[in-house]
């Protein structure tokens, strides 16, 4: 949808023949396999195209079975974008019927309205805080977050509090379509665009601040392209907002943390946004020491594992690939790995029930700052 029918064909015929970015591919070499890398899916999209191979449950496999983060168009010289090239066949997957039958299930229950989390009304509730209506600041919490991080939202509704501004919720908080879109359903992105969009005009803010990485990437570059209308309106993440409060000192930090801290690069914000340098201000504000860098941080992080949706078809690459993420943090030789987004966050967590990296606590930003300023333990 994002590659026109020329870009598509320029881009299969560059992979099918390049080795180049194989490297940047972490599934393709837990995986062994030419046929899952970059170069692998080049050709197979070109042999069918040519007529020499047809769509199938096989290709569907390969096609799945991949972070799709961003990282390999990061590594290409010709920039080409086989992040999208991939999202393209999983499109023509999932409209053949072809898509495995754990994304399908996945999508008819998102479709369905089936979500795990609470409204974010009935989070704050119960911690006896109450978000205001029709406040100018809207705090778009995320499936992810109500699901597996409801202390994010806790924590960051007691900043908003702390600085003085208030914030509204969506009651009945829609999915922004972010899954839909990684998975091959366009039509069901295109559907949950329009709807968000129309859910958060309604609510008459003018800002929308947003907890998810991929939420706000899907909010701020795909939304209006599936046929969402939010012109008129800010997209901030939350990281933007807590540098700019701790900055103009609207947030004290009140007990700085000695902990050593790595921070994890969220594929959505650093590669996508380009928000690579409001986390690392905010940790210099609040960190004793220096913060410790991994290897690959920015635009070169890799992977937590949860990218292009990898732990619905294949949960047990993505646990490999979030390991082999905590080892590089652990190398580090910090006691604390934080990242910016609570779906990385819930993704190293889980990792880390393997029992491995004791001693390496894998913590959200907000919470950071949340201690930093004397709001939580
Ligand atoms: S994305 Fe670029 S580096 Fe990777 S296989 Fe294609 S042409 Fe080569």
């Amino acid at each position: 949808m994002f590659l026109s029918d020329v870009e598509r064909t320029e881009t299969i015929k560059a992979c099918r023949h390049c080795p180049m970015c194989n490297v940047a591919d972490r599934v393709a070499q837990l995986v062994c396999r030419e046929s899952y890398g970059p170069r692998g899916r080049g050709a197979i999209l070109f042999a069918i195209d040519q007529g020499l191979l047809d769509w199938d449950e096989t290709i569907a496999d390969i096609m799945y079975t991949t972070q799709n983060d961003g990282l390999i168009q990061e590594w290409c010289v010709g920039n080409y974008d086989h992040e999208e090239l991939v999202l393209d066949a999983r499109a023509k997957l999932f409209e053949k019927g072809l898509a495995p039958e754990g994304v399908v299930k996945f999508i008819e229950g998102i479709r369905a309205g089936q979500s795990k989390g609470l409204s974010p009304e009935e989070i704050l509730s119960k911690a006896k805080i109450t978000a205001e209506p029709n406040a100018d600041i809207l705090l778009f919490c995320g499936c992810g977050p109500r699901e597996s991080e409801a202390e994010t939202i806790l924590e960051t509704s007691r900043i908003f509090d702390r600085v003085g501004i208030k914030f509204q919720v969506l009651s009945e908080e829609p999915c922004c379509g972010w899954p839909l879109y990684q998975l091959g359903d366009l039509e069901g992105a295109k559907e949950f665009s329009v709807n968000v969009a129309k859910k958060i005009k309604d609510s008459g803010a003018s800002t929308v601040v947003v907890l998810d990485a991929d939420c706000y990437r899907m909010l701020l570059t795909r939304n209006g392209r599936f046929g969402g209308d939010l012109k008129g309106i800010k997209v901030v993440p939350i990281v933007s907002l807590l540098e700019e409060w701790i900055d103009s000192g609207q947030l004290k930090v009140t007990q700085k943390i000695s902990d050593s801290v790595t921070y994890h690069d969220p594929c959505a914000f650093a590669r996508y946004c380009e928000e690579i340098d409001s986390p690392r201000k905010i940790l210099n504000m609040i960190l004793d020491g220096e913060l410790k860098e991994m290897d690959r941080t920015g635009r070169l992080a890799n992977c937590c594992g949860a990218g292009g949706m990898l732990p619905i078809h294949r949960p047990d690459l993505a646990n490999k690939a979030a390991l082999l993420r905590l080892e590089e943090a652990q190398a580090t030789g910090a006691s604390i790995l934080a990242t910016g987004c609570p779906r990385c966050q819930s993704t190293l967590t889980r990792a880390t029930s393997s029992g491995a990296h004791k001693g390496l606590r894998i913590t959200n930003l907000v919470r950071l700052v949340a201690i930093a300023a004397g709001l939580v333990e």
